[in-house]
């Protein structure tokens, strides 16, 4: 039987952006990626963008019983940026295209209708700053197999209790829940 799916936004789960800039939370290092102007050109002028991570996640991930998969405003950079300082292998990507950051009128996520589209009725867990009851109804409408949306709170990043509920649905993602669960 093959895996079950897990898709990892960055910003938020990965890369704690929202915790207090002064302080680099511990056991992360720091990344300065480059920010790409309209024109294509790398500008030194622009400040680059300040990524925190935990090397420590690529190894964790991949023990967790998911088959990996970046769900991100990265898309392929992640594996160019993200992935190296994890230690994770390039990792296939959703491709959000023409919906890339496109606010939906329903208040569904951009990215949930690809996901869902992605996993193609595969169980999957998702880990992610800005998931709604909107998005787990679209995904209890939309997917027929067992979907966690896990969201994790973009000043701590994930966590070892994050963790545990992710391998927890990675061994039997038909399983009820176990207690403790963050929303
Ligand atoms: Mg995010």
């Amino acid at each position: 039987m093959s895996r079950p799916l897990l898709f990892l936004d960055v910003d938020g789960p990965l890369n704690p952006y929202a915790a207090k800039p002064e302080r680099r939370p511990d056991g992360y290092t720091t990344l300065r990626v480059p920010v790409e102007r309209e024109d294509g050109d790398l500008s030194s002028r622009r400040r680059p963008l300040r990524v925190w991570l935990d090397p420590e996640h690529g190894r964790i991930l991949l023990r967790l019983g998911f088959d990996l998969c970046w769900a991100t405003t990265w898309m392929g950079d992640a594996n160019r940026w993200i992935a190296p300082v994890l230690g994770l292998p390039a990792l296939p990507f959703v491709d959000f295209g023409d919906v890339l950051l496109r606010e939906r009128p329903d208040g569904v996520h951009w990215k949930t209708g690809p996901v869902v589209e992605y996993a193609g009725g595969r169980p999957f867990a998702w880990v992610d700053d800005e998931l709604s009851e909107l998005d787990r109804a679209y995904v209890s409408a939309h997917h027929r197999a067992p979907g966690l949306l896990h969201h994790v709170d973009p000043r701590v990043g994930l966590r070892v209790d994050d963790f545990r509920a992710l391998a927890g649905f990675g061994r039997s993602p038909g399983a009820p829940p176990a207690t403790g669960l963050r929303a």
